[in-house]
């Protein structure tokens, strides 16, 4: 990955032409081991072919295909020429930046320096810079764009009260890399400001990595401090950025045009009404692009100066990308889209030049901006796909079992629906307007008898309904009117047909009405349709019966599209359980399964599927006794959860009389009266760093023990485990800057850190022991590895405790890293309590990073492995009379609860909303069945071995 750093900057280097300042550069670049001696001639050659200077005093010189093999590591190195060295035509470079890459990789070089590209005076401003930190500020250029974009609104978004909806702003901000985690804590911690009209804002500064703004609707009327609230703004902010943006909603506001903000269906709207995006009728035209490098600094230069001989406005974006579209007058905007070779773009041209402009971008891409291009291969993704996995997997077989990664609960029984995303390459011209009115009659007539067949089929008159609105679609005169348009113009059957589609799809979007919005999604369908019989691509029927999705991966607005009456269950090749769209599938009641393996891929379509998503399985073909018993089995968990639910205030005690307390785990006062209602007996786990990042300095004694105090007096008398501080790893502060570590998570986090910074912990005890008067309190710390750790945090806390009497306190640790687990026994004479934080325990034991993208699914807390160590933990608290706690997600788990409670586990803390079921479960079990089930477990070498125990149970 190429990032700029000062340590690749030479300052103050003299050469007296280009080619003394290429050896320079190529000296530098071999001295530093980047490349072998003779990378020389390959900066040379590319020079000959071209000049590599990229304007405002940069040059990029780099290597030619033939010499990437003499790159041993990709890399750059920056020297300035405060003379200036001549660059040929008259161009004078004070900065050289020399690329060692083995691919395309000064793409990314290019993107990271657009934004410095679209100052002015850089030259300059480079040639007097007198040391490298300001030449690289120079580089990392102006301030940030705020990031508003269509990924950043949610609308009808699933939110019970005003929080949940500020969770919902704060993790599009988070998706969107704008925030660090925590963000959402601290927008809690901030005044929301109502702006009239049912809107609401809410910003801070705290945690920004860039600005954005995110905008979210709730999915039913609800009312916050006694006024309507239909909008919510959550604003990452950082410098100026978003105050242009302020401005026009101001202006809206007085126009008294707000409601049309939180009435807003479609995304796009929104995007409009805040000025954010282009119309969506203006014209467009796509074309993939074919230069072997993408979109670099020469042929975006060509591409720039021809836009900008038209006069009017022009823009262009990657399709499937997630940038809104930029000027295509704009070098550094062009380079910034960092559009790859197979990407395509779209230019989208104001209607008074668009019949001009586009066939002529269109026609400039094709013949390959300036450089000779070999055309893409004619690529149907499906077959691709299918034919590289089929080389080395094959399809799952009839009555075969696949373990997946839970992602909904529920059980979904139906036939498979494979979709696969297609991308479609075609020609942008047509043979002859004659041809090509005749090929796409063909199509549309093959898609309105496929249509009419599934219309005969269909048992459902809803879905009917559906198909018999898309062959009104494709009946739709202004469709055809405008297709005909096209090809006269010369454009091919499918450049035409996917233009007309997918503006009138925009169009369609950005209407007011929900239901005429949702035609949008029909309009594309049927334009994927008729595009494969256009390139002869075979698209699988949707099957008339509720069906289990199955797909490579799902992103939350796909989830979110879909209909529950329709798509019984999702299956996903990739993906992890804590993804958005996971969450999406959980909210809409429809189970889900993610991870599956790209196997899944190949199933034939129609195969019938089962979901199982509490247990994470995928039964192929099923036979009909399985099927039977996943039927009862959703049945009874319906009611079981309903029965539960009532009886949630009601103790948990095994059948034969074991009492285990079930507790709740919150990160501020706020979760308290929730937690309580839910059925908590105490709270188990206070995760006071989210009180600290939702402050912009560490919270004074008086602000914390005021917090804490609210959360003893809404547990009114029950105990509170508070844990100090635990922030580091992925946790950081702002205010509190670590030094940069190469493994955050082994590195200065939770007690470690505060012990480092007595100051804050004490300032943290204080608070805490004035905080309990004379109610249970007990206090554990974070990360504890070792005896040593232990005791000093302790003995501060007793030290302060001579000050500050506290009548009820235990002291204790979590159980988070192996050694500390290994320790019980020592420790366990010395703590009061312990408390094992799994989520922790076990990335530390399994070596898997717990946010890890493909490895976090297997950090499975049921692995043999973390029940020895938890084992070890309960049987040295218990030989000495003290009691132990779970308090990582493990404990939440329906199959972990009897293993836990086998192991003497004696309180189990999780989450408000899991309470009730974590209780009834609890109530189904005898402790002796589970003290056997938790020997065999500690017995068997897998955690799938585990959970087939407590299944068989
Ligand atoms: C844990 O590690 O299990 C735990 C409860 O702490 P956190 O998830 O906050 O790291
Ligand atoms: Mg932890």
């Amino acid at each position: 990955m190429l990032e700029l750093t000062i340590e690749q900057i030479s300052m103050g280097q003299t050469a007296v032409d280009k080619s003394a300042a290429l050896q320079l550069l190529a000296d530098k670049l071999v001295a530093d081991g980047l490349v072998a001696d003779g990378y020389l001639s390959g900066l040379q050659a590319r020079e000959a072919q071209g000049s590599t200077f990229l304007g405002q005093g940069i040059a990029i010189p780099h290597g030619t295909p033939e010499t990437r093999d003499l790159v041993f590591t990709t890399g750059v190195r920056l020297l300035q020429f405060p003379e200036g060295v001549d660059w040929g035509d008259g161009q004078k470079v004070y900065l050289a930046i020399g690329i060692a890459a083995k691919s395309d990789e000064h793409l990314r070089l290019l993107q990271l320096l657009t934004r410095a590209l679209g100052e002015t005076d850089l030259g300059e401003a480079l040639r007097r810079a007198s040391s490298a930190e300001a030449l690289l500020k120079l580089l990392q250029g102006a301030p940030q764009e705020l990031a508003l974009d269509a990924q950043m609104i949610g609308l009808g978004v699933s939110a019970d009260d005003f929080e949940e909806l500020v969770w919902r702003g704060a993790r599009l901000l988070r998706q969107a890399d704008c925030v660090s985690n925590g963000f959402a804590a601290v927008l809690q911690q901030v005044d929301a400001l109502p702006l009239g009209d049912g809107l609401w804002w809410l910003h801070s500064e705290q945690t920004v990595k860039r600005p954005g703004l995110a905008f979210v609707t709730p999915d039913k009327p609800m009312r916050y401090l006694g006024q309507p609230l239909s909008g919510l703004f959550c604003l990452a902010s950082l410098g100026e950025a978003h105050q242009a943006l302020l401005e026009r909603l101001c202006a809206l506001l007085i126009e008294g045009r707000g409601h049309e903000l939180g009435r807003a269906t479609s995304r796009r709207a929104v995007l409009e009404v805040l000025g954010g995006e282009l119309p969506a009728d203006w014209p467009s035209a796509r074309i993939p692009l074919a230069n072997a490098h993408g979109l670099h600094a020469r042929p975006a230069k060509i591409l720039a100066q021809l836009a900008k001989s038209f006069e009017g406005e022009v823009r262009v974006r990657i399709v499937d990308g997630q940038e809104s579209a930029v000027s295509a007058k704009s070098l550094s905007k062009l380079l910034s889209l960092g559009a790859r070779r197979g990407q395509v773009l779209e230019f989208i041209a104001e209607p008074g030049i668009a019949s001009d402009a586009l066939p002529a971008l269109l026609a400039a891409v094709a013949e390959g901006l300036g450089e000779e291009v070999e055309p893409l291969p004619i690529i149907n993704e499906t077959a691709t796909v299918v034919a590289d996995i089929a080389t080395v997997i094959t399809a799952p077989a009839a009555g075969s079992v696949i373990q997946a990664i839970p992602a909904a609960p529920g059980i979904a029984i139906g036939p498979a629906h494979i979709q696969v995303l297609q991308t479609f390459d075609y020609p942008m011209r047509g043979e002859s307007s004659v041809v090509e009115r005749e090929r796409l009659h063909q199509a549309v007539a093959q898609v309105r008898l496929d249509i009419e067949g599934l219309i005969e089929r269909s048992q459902s008159k809803a879905i009917r309904e559906i198909f018999i609105t898309h062959q009104e679609m494709l009946d739709d005169p202004e469709l055809t009117d405008e297709v005909e348009k096209r090809l006269k113009q010369g454009e091919s059957a499918e450049a035409a047909w996917m233009s007309v589609i997918e503006a009138a799809a925009q169009q369609q979007e950005s209407l007011q009405d929900a239901l005429l919005a949702e035609r949008a999604a029909d309009l594309r369908d049927i334009g994927r349709r008729v595009l494969a019989q256009l390139c002869g691509v075979e698209t699988p029927a949707e099957p008339d019966q509720p069906y289990v999705l199955v797909m490579d991966e799902v992103g939350p607005s796909d989830v979110a599209r879909l209909d529950p009456a329709r798509v019984a269950g999702i299956l996903t090749a990739r993906g992890g359980a804590t993804a958005h769209s996971a969450i999406v599938a959980r909210a809409l009641g429809i189970p889900a399964l993610v991870g599956a393996g790209e196997a899944v891929l190949l199933l034939a379509s129609g195969t019938s599927l089962l979901i199982d998503g509490q247990r994470g399985r995928l039964h192929v073909s099923p036979d009909a006794d399985a099927v039977q018993r996943a039927t009862q089995e959703r049945d009874s968990r319906e009611l079981r959860l309903l029965a539960a639910s009532a009886q949630r205030h009601e103790a948990a005690v095994t059948l034969d009389g074991h009492a285990v307390e079930v507790f709740a785990n919150i990160g501020e006062s706020k979760g308290v009266a929730n937690a309580v209602e839910q059925g908590a007996e105490g709270i188990g786990l206070l995760r006071t760093e989210l009180i600290f990042m939702a402050h912009s300095q560490a919270p004074d004694e008086a602000t914390q023990e005021a917090e804490y105090r609210r959360v003893l007096d809404g547990l009114a008398g029950r105990p509170l485990v508070v844990r100090t501080l635990d922030v580091g790893g992925d946790k950081p502060l702002p205010y509190w800057p670590i030094e940069k570590e190469e493994n955050p998570f082994l590195g200065v986090r939770g007690i470690r850190l505060t012990l480092q910074r007595p100051k804050v912990m004490e300032s943290q005890l204080r608070a805490l022991l004035r905080s309990a008067d004379n109610r249970p309190l007990r206090i554990m710390f974070p990360m504890v590895g070792s005896v040593a750790e232990w005791r000093a945090a302790r003995d501060m806390t007793e030290r302060l405790r001579l000050e500050i009497p506290v009548a009820d306190l235990q002291l204790g640790i979590m159980i988070e890293v192996p050694s500390a687990a290994l320790l019980a026994p020592v420790l366990a004479k010395e703590v009061d309590f312990f408390s094992v934080g799994t989520n922790d325990l076990t990335q530390y034991t399994l070596a898997i990073d717990r946010g890890h993208p493909t490895l976090s699914a297997q950090a499975d807390g049921l692995h043999p492995a973390v029940l020895q160590l938890i084992d070890i933990t309960v049987r040295a608290a218990h030989a000495h009379g003290k009691w132990v706690g779970v308090c990582g997600e493990l404990a939440a788990d329906p199959l972990a609860v009897p293993v836990l409670v086998g192991l003497g586990v004696d309180e189990l803390s999780v989450s408000a909303r899991s309470i009730p079921e974590v209780k009834a479960r609890v109530r189904e079990l005898s402790m002796d069945r589970l003290q056997t089930l938790a020997t065999q477990a500690l017995s068997v070498g897998s955690p799938e071995e585990v959970r087939a125990l407590v299944e068989a149970l």
